[in-house]
Formats: structure tokens, C-alpha cells, sequence
């Protein structure tokens, strides 16, 4: 089949709630994909940063090739013997407590915010109803009704409410801020520790661990969402590292599975996910063993094959060469690890077309915001690579 054909009947069938750039793949192994014609791209994307391990990690694929033909679901009301294997692997690197395991993120999201307004009832003593969580202006958090209520992105959020109550939103970066919303109500704070679909928004340094202090002293729990800087995407297994801190809760995903499949999971301390009682919450596919074998495996693979170091190393690198490029488009390169941000000055026209072109030279990856694109390639990317992308970027964005 054409590839025009693929694109036709997405278009016809499927409804517009992305606008994808035309390329169709069919095919992908570590940082490269192939489209339908044979071509190969690198994948500057990660789908997200899902797949940090890069794209059908041979020993993930067999985790779950194994595993879907043992057994690939029991629902949470029997239990299986992947489960308490996972939530012991996945405490013992992340230093947690508790696990309670999702699908997507947006449900992970959705899981805490029920946890600690529950914890904020029976814990802290706030009144019922009265619960306040605080979170950051240009956040994203996910697509669901209460996540898109507390976003500031508004082709996010119009059309769509009414929205739950309870949320405070403040400026992102600004611990002051944070200290001034903070009242006898308030169960939690939610922030990334970069802010990616935001536009790879860096805080100043310090700022978690401020945060982390004033969370502490006003008894409010911190939920760093860390579902696209976790799992080795910033240089460090999760983000919290680079200031030293401990988050009381933390939200994983995407990476979680490899890509291979949906998994998210919260990570918490044992006070917090310990309010939650047998039928306040769940999920038919959360914990299935299939997810757990192919998580554990993803897991594992991240840290046997050294690709949070890698990230670090690479990461370092890619920014270092992407800032040395002398071009009167860009505003600013930032990033951290392998979450890197170019963004380029309003009158360059915008990022989507600068994509469009790297796209013509194997190069995928996807504008973030009006004007800038973001570089996250899989972990497991060269400096070699790297060379190979830097001499696609340049001449591009000059053009
Ligand atoms: C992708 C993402 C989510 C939502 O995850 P889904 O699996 O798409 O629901 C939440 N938070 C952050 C920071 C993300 O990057």
C-alpha cells in the first residue's frame, strides 16, 4: 500500500486529535524506525520518551513474549507471581515504600490525587471537601476532565468543563509563590521536575529543594510527576537526583514498559498510598503480570546496560554541540540529559516547518509549543549518532 493510503484512512476513520507529520513506520530497532517505502529516521522522539530503551529492546521483547504465553491477566482479584516481584525490584532503585501500579499516566495522576486528598482527610485533619492541591502554571499532566480542569493550556481545556474543584494553580519555577498559596487545606503540591510538553522548562536551581522543605514544614505532600524526566531520560534514574531530594509521592510511566505497553505506577512513601482501603480504587489492567514481567525487564535493562549514564554522557554532549551551532533563529538551548529544548525566535516561522524538513533527512522528532523543537532520543543513542543528527540540525535551521 501507498503511504498516502495509511495516511487516508487515519484521516477518514480515526478522529483529528493529533496532527501527526506524514511518515509511516512500520518497523523499529534501538534509536531507528522505518517507514512503509523502507526509509530509515532517527527517532529524536522516543514516542514521548517512552522508549528510552530504545525501540524493541530485544530482551524486553522476550519478557513479554514469555510472559504472554504463561499467563496475561488475573485481574487484582487473584493475585500473581509477577507482582510482588516488580513492586520489590521497583522500591529496592527507587528508595520507595508502596507501589500502586496503572496503565497510563494520566491515571497515575488521577490515582494520587485521590490518594492524598484521602490522606489529607485522614491524616492531616482537613476538613472533607476542603482539600486544595497546587500545580503549575504551562503544566501537563494529562487528558482526563480533572487533569485538563487544572491546565493553562487552553486548546487543552475549552470545550470541555465543567472541571473539578480544588486545584491552585501558581507560577512554575517560584517558591515563593508556592509558600504565599500553601493554607491549612493544602493536601499536596504536583510539579515536574522540568516541565516537558512545556517546552523543556528548567526551574532555577534549588527550587525542589526549597520546595521539598516548605512541603515538609507545612505538612503538604510533594508529587513529582515524573513520568517523562523519570527512568533515566534526564541523566539520572529520576529527576529528584539532580537536587538531592526525596519526593513524597512520584508518578512513572511512559519508559515504565520500554514502550512495549502501557504501564504507570505511583511511588510513595508507606503514610500516603497507606490511606487507601480495598475497593477505593483500581483498575482491571494495573498490575496485570504481563505488565509487571515486561516493566521488571525495562527496568532492568535501563540500569545492566548503563543507559542512564549514557544519557547523562550523551546528553552533555548533544547540548554542548546544539549550543555551539551560530544561528540568529535560535533563542535558547536547554536541557538536561537527554531532554533537550531548542527554541528559536518567533520571526523563524515556527518549529513545525524546521521538523517537516528533518523529517526529509531521516531525522523524526516533534515542535513542542509554537516554537520549540524537542531533541529525546532513546538512551541508548552514540556520539556517533549524535554527530550524524548535529549534521542534519545545522544546515536545516539555516535554511
Ligand atoms: C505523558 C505525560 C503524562 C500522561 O501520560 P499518558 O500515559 O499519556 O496518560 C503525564 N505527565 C507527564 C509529565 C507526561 O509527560
Amino acid at each position: 500500500m501507498d503511504p498516502r493510503e495509511y495516511i487516508e484512512l487515519e484521516e477518514l476513520y480515526g478522529a483529528h486529535n493529533y496532527k501527526p507529520l506524514d511518515v509511516v513506520l512500520n518497523r523499529g530497532q534501538g534509536i531507528w524506525v522505518w517507514d512503509v517505502q523502507g526509509n530509515k529516521y532517527m527517532d529524536c522522539l522516543s514516542a514521548y520518551s517512552a522508549v528510552n530503551q530504545g525501540h524493541c529492546h530485544p530482551k524486553i521483547m522476550a519478557a513479554m513474549t514469555e510472559q504472554a504465553k504463561q499467563l496475561t491477566l488475573t485481574s487484582r482479584a487473584f493475585r500473581n507471581d509477577q507482582l510482588g516481584l516488580f513492586y520489590k525490584e521497583l522500591c529496592d532503585i527507587t528508595h520507595s515504600h508502596k507501589v500502586l501500579p496503572m496503565n497510563s499516566g494520566a491515571e497515575s495522576v488521577e490515582t494520587v490525587i485521590k490518594a492524598v486528598r484521602k490522606w489529607g482527610y485522614k491524616v492531616k485533619g482537613v476538613p472533607e471537601e476542603k482539600a486544595e492541591i497546587i500545580v503549575c502554571q504551562n503544566n501537563f499532566h494529562g487528558r482526563t476532565i480533572t487533569i485538563v480542569g487544572f491546565s493553562t493550556d487552553p486548546t487543552a481545556r475549552e470545550g470541555f468543563g465543567p472541571f473539578t474543584p480544588g486545584f491552585k494553580v501558581i507560577p512554575f519555577g517560584d517558591a515563593k509563590a508556592f509558600e504565599e498559596a500553601i493554607t491549612p487545606n493544602t493536601v499536596g503540591f504536583l510539579v515536574e521536575p522540568i516541565q516537558g510538553e512545556g517546552g523543556v522548562i528548567i526551574p532555577p536551581d534549588g527550587y525542589l529543594r526549597t520546595v521539598r522543605e516548605l512541603c515538609r514544614r507545612n505538612k503538604v505532600v510533594l508529587i513529582l510527576d515524573e513520568i517523562q524526566t523519570g527512568l533515566g531520560r534526564t541523566g539520572k534514574l529520576l529527576a529528584e537526583e539532580h537536587e538531592g531530594i526525596e519526593a513524597d509521592l512520584t508518578l512513572i510511566g511512559k519508559a515504565l514498559s520500554g514502550g512495549f505497553y502501557p504501564v504507570s505506577a505511583v511511588l510513595s512513601n508507606s503514610e500516603v498510598l497507606g490511606v487507601l482501603r480495598p475497593g477505593e480504587h483500581g483498575s482491571t489492567f494495573g498490575g496485570n503480570p504481563l505488565a509487571c514481567a515486561v516493566a521488571r525487564t525495562a527496568l532492568k535493562v535501563l540500569i545492566e546496560e548503563n543507559m542512564i549514564e549514557n544519557a547523562a554522557l550523551m546528553g552533555e554532549y548533544f547540548l554542548h554541540e546544539l549550543k555551539r551551532i551560530n544561528n540568529p533563529k535560535i533563542k535558547e538551548v536547554r536541557g538536561k540529559g537527554l531532554l533537550i529544548g531548542l527554541e528559536l525566535f518567533p520571526d523563524a516561522g515556527g518549529a513545525r516547518r524546521y521538523c517537516e524538513k528533518l523529517m526529509t533527512k531521516g531525522l523524526l522528532c516533534k515542535e513542542t509549543h509554537e516554537h520549540i523543537i524537542r531533541f529525546a532520543p532513546p538512551l541508548v543513542i552514540t556520539k556517533q549518532d549524535i554527530d550524524w543528527a548535529l549534521e542534519r540540525i545545522a544546515p536545516v535551521l539555516s535554511e
